[in-house]
C-alpha cells in the first residue's frame, strides 16, 4: 500500500484536493485527532468504498478544550497513525500545526446553540463551538464530497449535520455505527488512560444502556430509564456520573415520556477518563426503517 501524503498547509489541501477533482475524483473525509482505532478505521473504510480518495485529518483541536481538560495529556501517536492510514489505503493526511489552522486568534464563532446545551454541552461549555469552527475550517480545507461521523459522538454528529444544513455546505454527511471492543466497550482514544479496574469497570457503559434501551422496549417513562441505567452503573471509588440522560433523538431535548425514538446517553468520569456512550431506543410498536422492529 502506497504511504500517504501528509499534508501541513491549509493552501496544500486544496490544492491537492483540486488536482484529484480534475481528474474527476470523489473524495471522502474524516477527521479525527488521532490516537488512531478501529473506529476511526471504520470511518475510513466506508470511505474507501464510497470514495476515490480519502483524507483524514489529525489534529488535536485546541478549540475545544476546555480550562483543565486533558488537551496536553491527549495522547499524540502520529508515526503509528501514519501506519494504520497506509495499512487502510488512506491517499491523504491533514496533519497541520496549530499555527496553520489559528495563526491568530480567532474571533469568529460558529455555534449551534439549541443542540449544544444539553448533555456533554451542559458541562463544556464552548465546546462544541470549537468543534463547529475547526470542522468548517477543515471542510473548507479539505472540501469533500462525503463526510464520515461516528455515532459514538452522536450529539457532535447532530449538530455538525445541522451546522452543514443551516450554511448550505456542500458536502454529504454519512454516519457510521460505534464501534466496540468484545466486551462492549466503546473504542475510544482515552481508553488507554484506564487502569486495570477501570477498564475492567468500563463497559458496564453499555451494559447501562442496554438496561435503558430494554426498559424502553417495556414502554418505561423516562425517570424509570434513567433508573435502571443509574442502577446498572451502580458506584466504585473512581466512577463520577455526569449525565444519565433520555433525550429525542432529533431535538436531543430530554423528555419524560418515550413515544418515539430517543437517544439514550451517558458520560461517566473512570479515572482519569472520561467516557461518554449512546445508544438509540424505540418504544413497543415503532416500527424501524426496513419494517423490521428492533
Ligand atoms: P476523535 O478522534 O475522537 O475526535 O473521533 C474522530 C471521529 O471518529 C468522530 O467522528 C468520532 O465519532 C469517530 N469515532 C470515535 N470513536 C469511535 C468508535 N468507537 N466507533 C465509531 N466511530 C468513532
Amino acid at each position: 500500500m502506497a504511504e500517504a501524503s501528509v499534508v501541513r498547509s491549509i493552501g496544500r489541501m486544496r490544492t491537492w484536493t483540486r488536482t484529484e477533482r480534475d481528474r474527476g475524483r470523489t473524495i471522502g473525509f474524516v477527521p479525527t485527532m488521532g490516537a488512531l482505532h478501529d473506529g476511526h478505521l471504520a470511518l475510513v473504510d466506508a470511505s474507501t468504498r464510497a470514495c476515490d480518495r480519502t483524507v483524514v485529518s489529525i489534529f488535536v483541536n485546541p478549540q475545544q478544550f476546555g480550562p483543565g481538560e486533558d488537551f496536553d495529556a491527549y495522547p499524540r501517536t502520529m508515526a503509528a497513525d501514519r501506519r494504520r492510514c497506509r495499512d487502510a489505503g488512506v491517499d491523504a493526511i491533514f496533519a497541520p500545526p496549530p499555527r496553520a489552522m489559528y495563526p491568530t486568534r480567532p474571533l469568529t464563532r460558529v455555534s449551534v446553540p439549541e443542540l449544544s446545551e444539553t448533555l456533554c454541552g451542559a458541562t463544556r461549555p464552548g465546546h462544541f463551538d470549537g468543534v463547529c469552527l475547526v470542522v468548517a475550517k477543515l471542510l473548507h480545507a479539505v472540501n469533500p464530497d462525503l463526510l464520515f461521523l461516528g455515532q459514538k459522538d452522536a450529539q457532535q454528529a447532530t449538530i455538525l449535520r445541522r451546522m452543514i444544513t443551516d450554511l448550505d455546505l456542500p458536502v454529504r454527511v454519512r454516519v457510521r455505527p460505534t464501534v466496540r471492543e468484545r466486551d462492549g466497550l466503546a473504542l475510544s482514544s482515552r481508553n488507554r488512560y484506564l487502569t486495570r479496574d477501570e477498564r475492567a469497570y468500563a463497559p458496564t457503559l453499555f451494559r447501562a444502556l442496554r438496561a435503558g434501551r430494554d426498559r424502553v422496549r417495556a414502554g418505561d417513562d423516562a425517570p424509570a430509564v434513567r433508573r435502571a441505567m443509574r442502577d446498572t452503573l451502580g458506584r466504585r471509588p473512581f466512577t463520577r456520573i455526569e449525565y444519565v440522560e433520555v433525550v429525542d433523538a432529533d431535538t436531543l431535548r430530554p423528555v419524560r415520556r418515550v413515544e418515539r425514538k430517543v437517544l439514550l446517553a451517558l458520560a461517566v468520569h473512570v479515572g482519569e477518563a472520561r467516557l461518554i456512550d449512546n445508544l438509540v431506543a424505540r418504544p413497543p410498536g415503532r416500527v424501524a426503517r426496513g419494517g423490521r422492529s428492533r
